[in-house]
Order: structure tokens, then sequence, then C-alpha cells
């Protein structure tokens, strides 16, 4: 694609970036075909390709920031079409580029909840006062709010295990808030293998959350904040594990985050490449697991972060059927189930008619389990379906 970028814009690092990324794109539209929101709306503009477009337009200053920010708030940011692009285009860090440039304000009811979700999410007691609080007056809340209230608050992990091995575990705001019994899970999954699990006191929001929302300065402090917490415990452990897919792409992306602050870029890029998902972690150990509920038919949703994200796929498949599970076949299984994030809250619309879509294909075979690796998947999902939907390591034992 020919851009004409300004000159002034292309001098930052940012701006050389953006311009790359727009000229390897050949505007050939494969990755329409992927992308869930052109597959719901028909309209080029919420497809990548019209997006990439409107984003050159912003960039050169010939499209106003409102229709521009109308069409990149409904992307979900799944990133399925860089899985289908053949040119390779990095479009999630094009819309990153996009977002910061943007900004995260915006008008009326969306910029309210724009704001209470900043305040609320990555904080874990905020959000744990409130949901004890929200199963109460659920009632009173927004249909979008309401439908985010869990219906158990659990807890983190209540201390540090010992083995021959050392993990350094990732406990996430929303995971330890709503479903806790994951990182229960892995600790003691990891303890039968003797691997000790740690986490660090001061591990906060890995800064996905305010970097979909656009907001720059925020993302950078919940970085910042975290390579403080993480990287002085890199010397006692063989691997910082995430276990929620959502937050594990946000960190293995920290050394590009920080690239341009010479205090942390060297240390964050430390802490990226140390980190796995735990998928990646068993993987070699996969002839050691064994199913905690044998016999059950299984679902299987790869999260956009794990398969898309992190281009991890296959391997919780791979676990799961070592394990003893049967794997049913699910239609459509690189399309997003709508969660993505603070989108369920900020577009309803459109993220119910993805959940749906992606209940009907994963319930097509009736099965007794639906396993994911994402606690935004899992508690949107478990939203609209009487089939018990679980962690993926919590299948195993
Ligand atoms: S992003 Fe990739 S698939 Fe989509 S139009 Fe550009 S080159 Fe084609
Ligand atoms: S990230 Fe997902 S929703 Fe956004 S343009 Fe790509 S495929 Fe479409």
């Amino acid at each position: 694609m020919q851009t004409q970028l300004p000159a002034e814009f292309i001098a930052t690092d940012r701006g050389q970036r953006a311009n790359e990324i727009l000229r390897s794109c050949v505007h050939c539209g494969f990755c329409n075909a992927t992308c869930p929101t052109y597959q719901l709306s028909g309209d080029e503009l919420d497809g990548p390709r019209g997006r990439i477009y409107l984003i050159k337009e912003l960039f050169e200053g010939a499209e106003s920031p409102e229709r521009v920010t109308q069409h990149l708030d409904r992307c979900l940011t799944c990133r399925a079409c860089e899985t289908t692009c053949p040119s390779g285009v990095a479009y999630g860090e094009l819309a990153d580029i996009a977002r910061r440039q943007i900004g995260p304000r915006r008008a009326g009811l969306q910029g309210a909840l724009r704001q209470l979700l900043q305040w609320l999410v990555p904080n874990a007691r905020r959000l744990r006062l409130l949901a004890r609080i929200g199963r109460y007056v659920r009632f009173l809340l927004p249909r979008a709010l309401a439908s985010q209230v869990p219906s158990d608050v659990t807890h983190g992990l209540a201390g540090n295990t010992q083995g021959a091995k050392q993990v350094l575990l990732l406990q996430g705001c929303a995971q330890q808030v709503t479903t806790g019994g994951t990182n229960e899970s892995v600790q003691s999954l990891l303890a039968r293998l003797d691997i000790g699990v740690m986490t660090s006191p001061r591990e906060g929001c890995c800064g996905s959350l305010d970097m979909h929302l656009g907001d720059e300065a925020k993302t950078l402090d919940a970085v910042r904040n975290n390579v403080d917490a993480l990287f002085p415990l890199l010397a006692q452990v063989d691997a910082i594990v995430s276990t929620a897919s959502g937050c594990g792409v946000t960190v293995k992306d920290y050394g590009s985050l920080m690239a341009a602050d010479p205090a942390y870029a060297e240390r964050a890029a430390r802490v990226a490449e140390a980190t796995v998902d735990i998928s990646e972690y068993l993987g070699g150990m996969a002839a050691t697991l064994t199913a905690k509920f044998p016999g059950k038919q299984v679902a299987w949703h790869p999260p956009c972060s794990l398969q898309h994200g992190q281009q991890v796929e296959g391997l919780v498949e791979k676990i799961l059927t070592a394990a003893g599970y049967e794997l049913l076949p699910v239609a459509d299984a690189h399309l997003c189930c709508g969660s993505a994030g603070t989108y369920s809250v900020l577009q309803p619309d459109w993220s119910d008619q993805l959940r749906q879509s992606k209940l009907q294909a994963l319930q097509s075979q009736q099965p007794d389990l639906i396993a994911t690796a994402n606690v935004g998947c899992q508690t949107h999902l478990a939203e609209g379906t009487k089939t018990p939907v679980k962690h993926w390591i919590e299948l195993l034992s």
C-alpha cells in the first residue's frame, strides 16, 4: 500500500513502524474472510482491510478521528486477520499505534464505562469488593455490566510451594477474583510434578486493558510495575508461567513495549523472554498428566490471544488427548467468542451475537465440558450455557 505519512510522524519510532506495517499490506482482502466483525456487519470498514485503510488516512490527516474511532472500537483485536494474512501484516500492532494516537477518551456512556473499567478491572481488591456488592444489585445494573458480575468470588493463592524446580505464576487481576480455581489447579498439578509455584506480591495488571483502550501512559505504568515486580525473581525460577492467555500475550510483548525506555528495555525483554503459557511449559510433560474426569467428552475453545496472539496452536489439544480425553470437532475454531477483554461491556450486541455463534459451534456435538485457556472467554461463555466451562488445566491431575 502506498503511504504519504507526515515526515514528522515517520521521524518517530512509532511512525516509522506504522509506515512499515501499512506498506506491507497489499490490500488483497484475504483477511476479511476470517474477521468476525466483517462477517457480522458486511461493511468493508468493519474488516481489517478497511480498518487499515482508515488508519492510514488518520495518520495522513485525511480522515476524521471520530470515523476511525467508531470502526476501530468495533474491532475485537482478536488478530485472526494476522493468522490469515499472506503478507504478514502486523495488524494488532498497527491498531495499538492508532489507538494510542486517538487516546482513551470517549463521549457519553462509552466514556463513562471505559473510565469505570480502567479504574476497576486492573485492581483485584476493588474488583473483588465490587463483585461481592454487584451480586446483590445485579438487577439495577445495565445489561452489559450485570452480565459481568461473577456468581462466585475467588481468592489468590494462599502461599508459595517448593519443588525441585520453581516457576513464577502470574495470578492475573480478573482471574484471581473470578476463576481462582485455575491457579489452585496449576499449583497442585505442578506439586505432583515436584515443581514449586511462587507468586509476586507486587504483581499488578499486565497492562492489556489499558493498552486496548488506548491509554498509553497507564499501559506503560503497568508494565514498569510488573517488570519491577518480576525481574528480581527471575534468577530463582525456571520460567514465568501465564495461565490467562490474554495476560500472557501482553507480557510476552513487554520487550517491544519498553524498547524506547532505556531504564526498562533490557529487563522488560528478559521478563518477556522468560514468559510462557502453561501449555508451553507442560507440553514436554504431557505423558505424565492424567484426566481428572475420565471418559468425558470435551469441546475445546482456543482463545484468540493464544492461537492468534501467541501463535500457540495444537498444544492443549495434544495434552488433553494424551491425558485420555476425547476432543470433539468444533467448527470455525479460529473465530472469537466475543469476550475480547472489555469488548463484552463496550460492544454488548456484537459480543452477544459472537457468543451465540461460538456456543452453537462448541455444543453441536453435545460435549460434557467446554474447555478454554483465558478467564475472559471462560466467564463470557459460561454466562450463555449450562454446560460447564472450565480452564483446561482444571481437567488434569
Ligand atoms: S492485511 Fe494482509 S490479508 Fe489483509 S488486505 Fe492487507 S495484505 Fe491482504
Ligand atoms: S483483529 Fe479481529 S476483529 Fe479486528 S480486524 Fe482483525 S480479525 Fe477483525
